[in-house]
């Protein structure tokens, strides 16, 4: 990109990687100071300060691209619908779509329940460790159990009609941005060439403005990145992970299976794409996702690498890509199933076949009306639990145990879910063929 002969996944790489250290030294020489106040209180002092400045700079960033992130599906979706000739063929890719979505999340879930089966991460915690991390998330797990509430499939798929466009727009809310730029987009293909061209073109333009915007703030995304990762690792560090270290590595154990076994096999196979294309393809959307930990934040940079570096056509991707976001969370749903066996084993309940069956269900169901922002696995995870009759006293205190690692386990997740979008909207773009 631009003169710079560093390509810009490398430079994110960077931003990362230097983000990770700053932050854990900043974590670490924060933990040694004592509360004195002197020199000490003065250390501490700058340290806060460089971590809320850096705080600022990731959330601004990530305020550019949730700004963004409404107008472009709006106005890309138009665009794609209006170049869409027949009816049908919307329904096919619309079909298509959401079954390979809701199929992969659903193996993504088995995966997880399968290596929670085998590795039984349950079994590495010890009772005396389980009571004392109980007991320190508690008051985080209780406020999120109040907010937890199982989705009504009927309601959610009743929400994806919008009572008032308007709102829908200002509330940000995916699903019914997706049927509103569908409808319009299709009134388009019905009124006359002469009244329909200026408001395509309109559309159009208003597409690559975004666009532009799109690429300016990814131009920042290096340092925005580094930003990021300074605050959430020098307010977490890398301590939480302990006694949770095994469950940790079960979920990003089968995160990666997903991601770089599952999906390179099936864009192999349906699409005829290379892991070596696929993959520096997708790489800022993907560094993105782990840094911020939300894939509709990362939005319009998933659609940036979508269509623009993995070449998938703008009609595809602009209904496929925004429709993952916020219907497709593999990474997530794994991660329940691992998340959730893993406290039935700490408390040493059996969840028989049938009850994995329904985590699989629920946690699919759960999926489809959530949006991807940061935690929110978390928050559903308390719905699959409750699917399987867990008491209350069990979800509160599990929760509150993996809870440290959250947000570490949520960035991988959320990469996961990101690449799963990329990976569907690849396969959907090569088994569409070109417009006639
Ligand atoms: N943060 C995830 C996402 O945005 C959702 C989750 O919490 O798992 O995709």
């Amino acid at each position: 990109m631009g003169r710079s002969p560093l390509a810009l996944h490398w430079k994110i790489l960077i931003g990362l990687g230097a983000g990770l250290v700053v932050g854990l030294v900043l974590n670490l020489v924060g933990a040694s100071l004592s509360e004195a106040a002197g020199p000490e209180g003065v250390v501490r002092w700058w340290i806060d300060f460089v971590v809320s400045l850096n705080g600022f700079v990731g959330d601004l960033f990530l305020r550019a691209l949730r700004f963004i992130a409404v107008p472009i599906v709006l106005f890309s979706l138009i665009v794609g619908a209006s170049s869409l000739s027949d009816l049908s063929k919307l329904g096919r890719i619309g079909g298509e779509t959401v079954v390979i979505y809701l199929a992969t999340t659903a193996l993504a879930i088995s995966t997880g329940l399968l290596l929670a089966n085998l590795v039984q991460p349950g079994r590495f915690v010890s009772e005396a460790v389980r009571n004392q991390m109980a007991l320190q998330g508690s008051a985080e797990a209780l406020v999120m159990m109040e907010t937890a509430a199982a989705p009504d499939l009927w309601t959610t798929m009743l929400e994806i009609v919008p009572r008032n466009p308007a709102r829908a727009l200002a509330e940000g809310k995916m699903l019914q941005i997706v049927f509103l730029a569908l409808a319009i987009g299709i009134g388009l293909t019905r009124i006359s060439p002469e009244k329909s061209r200026p408001i395509i073109a309109f559309f159009d333009g208003m597409t690559d403005v975004i666009l532009q915007i799109v690429q300016a703030v990814m131009r920042v995304a290096p340092y925005a990145v580094f930003a990021l990762l300074v605050e959430v690792i020098a307010t977490m560090g890398l301590d939480v992970l302990g006694a949770l270290i095994v469950y940790s590595l079960v979920v990003v154990g089968g995160l990666a299976v997903m991601s770089f076994l599952v999906y390179p096999a099936i864009l192999r196979v349906f699409a005829g794409v290379t892991p070596g294309t696929f993959f520096p393809a997708i790489a800022p959307a993907q560094l993105l996702a782990f840094s911020s930990s939300s894939s509709s934040a990362t939005l319009p940079v998933t659609l940036e690498c979508v269509e623009k570096r993995l070449g998938v056509r703008e009609e595809i991707c602009s209904f496929v890509v925004p429709l993952g976001a916020t219907i497709n969370m593999d990474g997530t749903a794994l991660y329940q199933g691992v998340a959730a066996l893993f406290i039935a084993q700490l408390y040493g309940i059996e969840l028989h076949l049938e009850q994995q069956i329904t985590i699989i269900l629920t946690a699919t169901l759960a999926s489809i009306g959530t949006a991807g922002v940061p935690g929110v696995g978390l928050v559903m995870l308390i719905i699959v639990l409750q699917s399987v009759g867990m008491s209350p006293e069990v979800m509160a205190s599990g929760i509150a145990i993996i809870f440290g690692v959250d947000r570490l386990l949520d960035m991988c997740r959320t990469t996961c879910n990101v690449t799963g979008d990329c990976m569907v909207a690849a396969v959907v773009g090569a088994t569409e063929a070109d417009p006639d």
